[in-house]
């Protein structure tokens, strides 16, 4: 089955404001950089539609709705809005798209549930905003389109779903809805003593829930071994009817709001191997801050679900594409490498399979699966 790509215009454009890590474009330049490389056709590209309030309330709270439309409309959240709320934080800034953006990329993730209905692999980086809470923003996410993904895939019909999350920070919000529901399989990989603080390796949730905190510097070996000891054993054996991957770009090492050093190799290698375990595929983008990162790791992800060749050299339009990224106030954008703007993949950084990391990987080995 050809696979769907989910984008919208507002990503382009819209943004979290200077400062803020977020001010970066990310998903429109996936979209330039697709489409430069003879990647998208129109055939296979669908717009987001942007879900209306009432849609959001099969998991969020209506008030929050409301106050998130009401910021938007005014620009301006009181402060008891603010401290109910977390809106009009550094986190979660008011700006001029703060509603119409994530219900784009939350009409996705529902979108995709349909979609899937009978069978498909879809590609929605815009979505994997994992933080979100029920009735409160979170962690630069306003909504929580994973959660909205899963029970409209529910809704078509779907009961039991894998959710992994390689992103660098645990999925606190998702946790929140699903921890207690045997039918949802969670599997997160995310960096130890980093924001959220939540996410510790004993908690077993309904009995299908596994966290993997991992050290700083988590290389491209460790991720293999973390593939195929802990996340494709566990899928298979759950036999799932769809999969949800958040596809995170932050665990790459160059991201600047963690410090794990993966390759995008990594991530892809995960993308691949989940494909054959279910008729249902949907890949989510995610946390990731580095402009060039972002766009090299989520295009290779498209390629892989299509089983495009990446050439090793980027063609000239493609190239394009990533000269013209800028990365206003960080040193790192002044003189970016000649690899991030002319291949997709990058050298891959193999590495020991650190002790800690190997026990750990025991522990939920060895875990039983639920009566
Ligand atoms: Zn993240």
């Amino acid at each position: 089955m050809t696979p769907l790509f989910l984008g919208a215009g507002i990503y382009r454009g819209s943004s979290y404001g200077a400062g803020h890590p977020l001010a970066i474009p990310r998903v429109s330049t996936v979209i330039d950089l697709v489409r430069a490389l003879g990647w998208l056709p129109a055939s296979q590209y669908r717009a987001s539609p942007r879900a209306k309030p009432a849609a959001l309330t099969i998991w969020h709270d209506p008030d929050y709705l409301a106050a998130l439309e009401r910021a938007e409309a005014r620009q301006h959240v009181t402060e008891a809005e603010r401290d109910r709320f977390g809106l009009g934080t550094p986190a979660n800034p008011v700006f001029p798209e703060m509603f119409r953006r994530p219900a784009t990329g939350a009409g996705g993730s529902l979108l995709a549930g349909e979609l899937l209905r009978s069978g498909g692999v879809i590609h929605h980086p815009a979505g994997g905003t994992h933080h979100g809470l029920r009735a409160r923003a979170n962690g630069f996410c306003y909504l929580n389109d994973p959660v909205l993904a899963i029970l409209s895939l529910r809704r078509a019909g779907v009961s039991r779903i894998a959710y992994v999350d390689i992103d660098a920070h645990h999925p606190d919000g998702v946790e929140t809805a699903f921890r207690d529901d045997p039918d949802i399989l969670m599997i997160s990989v995310h960096e130890e003593r980093r924001w959220p603080f939540t996410g510790a390796l004993p908690e077993v949730g309904a009995g299908n829930l596994f966290n993997l905190p991992v050290p700083r510097g988590l290389n491209d070996t460790e991720m293999a071994a973390i593939r195929d000891r802990l996340i494709l054993p566990r899928v298979a054996a759950h036999a799932p009817g769809a999969i949800v991957l958040q596809c995170g770009a932050d665990a790459v090492a160059e991201d600047p709001l963690s410090r794990l050093s993966l390759s995008n190799n990594a991530l892809w290698e995960v993308v691949a191997a989940l494909r054959p375990l279910s008729p249902r595929y949907l890949v989510l983008g995610g946390g990731g801050y580095n402009p060039w990162s972002v766009a090299r790791a989520w295009a290779g992800v498209w390629a892989v679900l299509n089983d495009f060749d990446i050439p090793a050299i980027l063609p000239e339009p493609g190239r394009q594409v990533l000269r013209a990224l800028s990365w206003p106030g960080r040193q790192a954008g002044r003189q970016p490498p000649a690899h991030w703007s002319d291949t997709l993949r990058d050298a891959p950084r193999p590495g020991p399979l650190r002790p800690e990391l190997a026990d750990r990987l025991r522990r939920l080995e060895q875990r039983r699966p639920p009566a």
